[in-house]
């Protein structure tokens, strides 16, 4: 089954699942989410208990699915098998708060981390900005990990039903209906913020009008846009030799 095949809504088998995290992985890794071994990504499963996640000691930029370990939502949540991230409990609470969620982002992208680490208001300065339409929401509680369930749950309350958060001095967080969702907020908010940090050492900021935003968000994000992206991307990371070790690749 090639990813570009499958239709919307069929259900997934867990192996496809993994396949899909994997990819995602990859996406990210080649938009600015490469930190180490850090940052990860999950996707919730059709039963809606289990998730998937990327497990620990892998860069994003070399994940396969091997390395996409399935969790329980119903599992006690602080004694999470070893090898996970200790930031496992970000995607676990955010999906038990959120049961539209079917998709989160955790990682530390330079630009979108360092204007957490910031007073500066976000800026509708480009098109990339109007994705976030709803606006950005932050968690100021400690700049710690976040690793025990108490924690998540207060990341998952301040996400509340938001879709993009900044961990103050940590990172970011995505929540969206489905992967490649997900993955496009992911990439857009790094882009945004990068653009914004541009802007500033130019000039004085000139937003988008606001009565625009609406206008200009039903027509660049379309439901089907996403899979567009992503198909984007996949050939993206085959042509830069990037898709290595993944199903069907060879090499
Ligand atoms: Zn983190």
């Amino acid at each position: 089954v090639t990813l570009e095949a499958r239709a919307g809504d069929t259900p997934l088998a867990a192996d496809t699942l993994a396949q899909e995290v994997a990819w995602a992985s990859r996406i990210l890794a080649m938009h600015g989410y490469e930190d180490m071994t850090l940052g990860h990504v999950s996707v919730r499963g059709d039963d809606e208990r289990t998730i998937y996640i990327k497990r620990k000691g892998v860069a994003l930029g070399e994940v396969t699915p091997s390395d996409i370990v399935a969790v329980d939502l119903d599992s006690d949540p602080d004694n999470l098998a070893e090898g996970l991230h200790l930031e496992t409990v970000l995607h676990t609470e955010v999906y038990k708060r959120r049961p539209d969620v079917r998709s989160v982002v955790h990682g530390h992208p330079p630009h979108a981390t360092a204007f957490g680490a910031t007073d500066a208001q976000f800026a509708y300065l480009t098109h990339d900005s109007v994705l976030f339409i709803d606006g950005i929401l932050t968690y100021d509680g400690v700049p710690d990990l976040i690793m025990d369930a108490r924690q998540g749950a207060l990341v998952a309350q301040a996400l509340g039903e938001g879709s993009a958060l900044l961990l103050r001095n940590h990172g970011v967080l995505l929540a969206e209906r489905d992967l490649r969702w997900a993955v496009l907020a992911a990439v857009l908010l790094e882009r945004a913020t990068q653009l914004q940090a541009i802007a500033s050492t130019l000039g004085p900021l000139h937003p988008i009008p606001k009565e625009l935003l609406a206008g200009i968000h039903s027509v660049k994000y379309q439901a089907g846009f996403a899979g567009e992206y992503w198909n984007a991307w996949l050939r993206e990371l085959r042509r830069s030799g990037r898709a290595f070790d993944m199903p069907g690749e060879g090499g």
